[in-house]
Formats: C-alpha cells, sequence, structure tokens
C-alpha cells in the first residue's frame, strides 16, 4: 500500500522549485559495531593513553566507515538521489561519515559543516606558508593501507604527519582541536546564497532525522525559513523529535519515522510500481 506521507512527499517535490534538505544524527553510521569488532577493539586497545589517542581513534574510524560502508543508509542515499533529480536542490548535513559523497547526490550542492574525512589539518596552531588542509588522496588512501597491513600492530601503522611540527594529523572534523573551517566555509557560503534565491518561491524543505544536535546549523534556520516563506512546505522526519512548532501547523508534516527506514520505504513502493 501506498502510505500517503510519502506519496505527497513525492508530489510535493515534483511541484517545488526548490528542496532544502537537511540530514541529522539519525542518518550517520553507527560506529558501535566497531568497538565490537576484535581488531579494531585491539588497535583503540593498543592507543589507550598514546599521546595521539585522538587521531589515531579517527584513523581507526576512517579505516572502517571506508571498509564498511553501510548498505542500508547508502541505499536511502540513492532514494533521495531519484526523489531530488533533476531539482534545484541544496543538502546541510551534520553527518560526519561523508557516506552523502559516495552516493549520486551532486557534492556542489551539498554542505557538511562539521567536516568529515576528505581532508586533514594540524591540531595545532602551525605558523606555515602551507595550505592549512591536506586534501591529497593519496594521504588518506596511504593511511587506509596502512591500517590493512598493519597486522593489530599499533606500532606498524604509518601516521600522516603535519610538515611543520610533524604531530600526527587530524581529520578536518568538529571535534578535532584547532577545528579549520575552510574546510566547509565556501560551500556555506554557496548555500546562503542558494537560500535567499528561495525566498517567496515554492520551496520544499525535507529534514531527515536531524534532533536537538547543533540546533543553530539545521532545525532553527529551517524553521525559520518554512515560516518567513509563505510557500514552503515542510517536512520534519525523526523517530522521536518529529514534532513541528505551533507557528508551523498546516505548513508542514510531522513524519515519526526513522528516515532511513521512510527513504527505503519509499524506494520498495517504487520496486512494486514496476512489477506491475
Ligand atoms: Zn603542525
Amino acid at each position: 500500500m501506498q502510505d500517503r506521507r510519502q506519496m505527497d512527499l513525492k508530489q510535493n517535490i515534483e511541484d517545488a522549485q526548490y528542496v532544502l534538505v537537511g540530514i541529522g544524527a539519525e542518518f550517520a553510521q553507527r560506529l558501535e559495531p566497531m568497538e565490537q569488532d576484535a581488531f579494531y577493539a585491539s588497535l583503540a586497545a593498543q592507543a589507550r593513553s598514546d599521546a595521539f589517542e585522538g587521531q589515531i581513534r579517527q584513523y581507526l574510524q576512517f579505516h572502517y566507515l571506508k571498509r564498511h560502508p553501510d548498505k542500508r543508509i547508502l541505499d536511502a542515499y540513492e532514494q533521495l538521489t531519484s526523489l531530488l533529480e533533476g531539482k534545484d536542490y541544496f543538502i546541510v548535513s551534520l553527518c560526519t561519515d561523508d557516506l552523502i559523497y559516495e552516493t549520486g547526490l551532486d557534492p556542489s550542492r551539498i554542505v557538511t559543516p562539521c567536516g568529515g574525512w576528505r581532508a586533514m589539518q594540524c591540531g595545532r596552531e602551525c605558523v606555515t606558508d602551507q595550505e592549512p588542509l591536506v586534501t591529497d588522496e593519496n594521504v588518506m588512501r596511504e593511511l587506509l593501507s596502512s591500517i590493512d597491513g598493519c597486522d593489530g600492530e599499533l606500532d606498524a601503522i604509518d601516521f600522516p604527519v603535519c610538515a611543520e611540527c610533524s604531530a600526527p594529523l587530524w581529520f578536518n572534523q568538529i571535534s578535532a582541536p584547532e577545528y579549520r573551517e575552510e574546510g566547509y566555509l565556501p560551500q556555506w557560503q554557496k548555500y546562503t546564497r542558494w537560500l535567499m534565491g528561495t525566498l517567496n518561491r515554492k520551496l520544499c524543505i525535507l529534514e531527515l532525522g536531524v534532533g536537538m544536535q547543533f540546533l543553530q546549523i539545521i532545525r532553527f534556520p529551517f524553521e525559520k525559513v518554512a515560516y518567513v516563506n509563505q510557500r514552503a512546505y515542510f517536512y520534519r522526519v525523526h523517530s522521536r523529535l518529529y514534532q513541528l512548532t505551533e507557528e508551523l501547523k498546516g505548513k508542514g508534516v510531522s513524519v515519526p519515522q526513522n528516515p532511513v527506514d521512510f527513504l527505503l520505504s519509499m524506494g520498495e513502493e517504487r520496486k512494486d510500481d514496476g512489477n506491475h
């Protein structure tokens, strides 16, 4: 049976001139399974009280996410990709797993202000002529293969280091010391310009599993945009925090469901359609 909310969403996106998407923690790949995995647990134990424990923990997460990406989440992104096909959209995501960049979604229409795994940085304020961010894919690849071949020995892993101070690099994420915002600011500027262009245009807002984390990045501004724009329509999908504010009653729909499940169930509908 076709869920009415899903049909409405498809129709609403189809009719909209612009689609604004916010993605939050319920869409992120969980790292608990990694902690249960003997390979990673042993390396993490060896890193305990190491001077570079924070960096090493990031390296292990990076390796885990690249080697074991969550298939369900990737499939949900593909479903989102087909929903947004041909539309003028922008996506703001709080996720740092970077799975979104491994899908058919257009990276020039995505901003991830909490960072991810596409750049590294020093954790100190190095005075340097060098670029503050290391984006060389070879550095990432070498780190991955070094962990692949470490045979469970932390000492066998080659850490990527800062060219200036030789300290192991951090990934460019909000959890890193001295987080370098250069990693996302160019896209953020593009996003704010795009958002200005949606004023009083038919705008569909789709918030997927955002919750109460970093309220100033998605939740509050999206509510404001929906309130100010007379032609906006708001879909808030979250397993627990799906309520819309009083001001938005009549301008939106609450979907009390996990956003990955929600999108995957739309994909199943599509497959069913194909069979008839
Ligand atoms: Zn440095």
